[in-house]
């Protein structure tokens, strides 16, 4: 084995491989700490994509999935079923909010959401309802297969892929100032279009840097969809499981969503799953003596047994004591370095919901500019893993991090402020 073969062989993803053509050599993960082939150690700050939430090769969920492996790896869920999707389906109702009824299995971000839009499609055409127009928010990040990349809105690379979209109209995100118009913009399209399905990240736009908004804004336009039989479709993939101070981000809002996004974090980190949650009034329109009515979506792997165990899992660890507590640790935490940092010079602003936090530095910047790359550096250098996005650093480290290793994260944070 050697890099060479990496670089001889493999096509990585995000990547301009004649500009960017090394990659660094991981070894091994245990808890919040990355170790390359050096020996050198990295604080994981952004949980490899907010994924492995309770730590790296976390010993119960790996206990759990290796009993699990050794007993059934994999069937078809076409016809059959198996004990780890129904105790993973049980737990998981119990605390999605209250108007989630069934759970529909596919693989990842992307594909989850290519369901929930696919079943909006299918519900208003099974009730005889024609309707082609889906609203997002503008900024908004929801995967990078054509359905997801569709109504993403972070397409400066999607050029080539345009004309092959589906229908989307687009949004702004709400704001003190912008509120009564982008109600009115709202009910504008209602009125003029058959609007199928809103798509939204609730609260905070992950790959837009964690952009937040406010629920009781969120709140208001989800509540004309409602009125308007629009069906709402919460992506969940990045906040979901704990991240915003509660399970979902959905619970800040009043209006529940119609169909729900999981990923992520769903499986601890351990194996790739996603789930397509929705109520009861979605699933009942395609109940028919007619087989057209069905829903013909499947993927091979659906409900992979392993996974669902890695994510029932994961899903005990979120409800423990031990990381309820450290999530209030976390979020105090953060509250306590933004009280110290946020009038600094060269810190423009910053924000928090639950344990993301994220700051934007005083210094206007491309997206992939210079800037992100000299900070990755340095941050790299220090032992930490943060991938800062334009101006912006975030925070979103696993559950169990602990209080000295975010107050390292803090350090070299400031620290780069005097490289800027
Ligand atoms: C990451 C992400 C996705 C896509 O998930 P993949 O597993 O990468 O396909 C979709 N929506 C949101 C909000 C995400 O953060």
């Amino acid at each position: 084995m050697s890099l060479e073969d990496d670089k001889k062989h493999i096509w990585h993803p995000l990547t301009q491989h004649q500009l960017h053509p090394n990659h660094l050599l991981i070894k091994k993960a245990k808890g919040a700490l990355l170790y390359d082939d050096n020996g050198n150690e990295y604080i994981d700050a952004i949980a490899s994509w907010y994924t492995c939430m309770y730590g790296h090769c976390n010993p119960y969920i790996t206990s759990m999935v290796s009993k699990q492996m050794q007993n059934l790896d994999h069937v078809v869920f076409t016809g059959f079923t198996h004990e780890p999707a129904i105790n993973l389906a049980k737990s998981l109702i119990q605390i999605l909010p209250q108007n989630q009824d069934k759970l529909f299995f596919s693989d990842n971000g992307s594909t989850s959401v290519d369901v929930a839009i696919k079943m909006a499609l299918q519900y208003h055409y099974n009730k005889g309802d024609k309707r082609s127009k889906i609203i997002a928010f503008e900024d908004g990040f929801h995967g990078d297969t054509f359905g997801a990349m569709s109504v993403s809105d972070l397409s400066i690379y999607n050029g080539p892929f345009e004309d092959f979209f589906l229908d989307v109209e687009r949004i702004p995100v709400p704001n003190e100032n912008n509120l009564e118009a982008i109600k009115k913009r709202f009910l504008d399209l209602t009125s003029k279009n058959k609007i199928a399905a809103f798509i939204y990240e609730p609260l905070v736009q992950g790959a837009a840097a964690m952009k937040m908004h406010k629920s009781e804004h969120l709140d208001s336009l989800l509540r004309i969809a409602k009125e308007n039989q629009i069906i709402t479709i919460a992506d969940e993939v990045m906040t979901g499981f704990g991240k915003t101070g509660k399970n979902f981000a959905s619970e800040h809002m009043s209006q529940l969503p119609d169909i729900m996004c999981l990923s992520k974090s769903l499986t601890g980190g351990l194996v790739p799953m996603a789930i397509t949650s929705c109520n009861k009034e979605i699933y009942n329109a395609f109940l028919s003596s007619k087989m057209e009515k069905g829903f013909f979506h499947g993927h091979t792997y659906s409900a992979n047994p392993t996974s669902c165990t890695a994510a029932l899992a994961s899903l005990q660890l979120l409800l423990s004591v031990d990381i309820q507590k450290n999530i209030k640790m976390v979020i105090t935490s953060h509250q306590e370095f933004n009280a110290k940092i946020k009038n600094h010079p060269k810190v423009k602003s910053t924000r928090q919901q639950g344990v993301i936090f994220a700051l934007d530095l005083n210094i206007e910047t491309d997206r992939y500019g210079d800037l992100r790359y000299k900070l990755f550096d340095f941050f790299m250098g220090k032992g930490i893993y943060l991938r800062p996005l334009g101006n912006t650093i975030y925070i979103l480290a696993p559950f169990i991090v602990s209080k000295a290793q975010l107050q390292k994260i803090y350090t070299v944070i400031e620290e780069s402020f005097d490289i800027i």
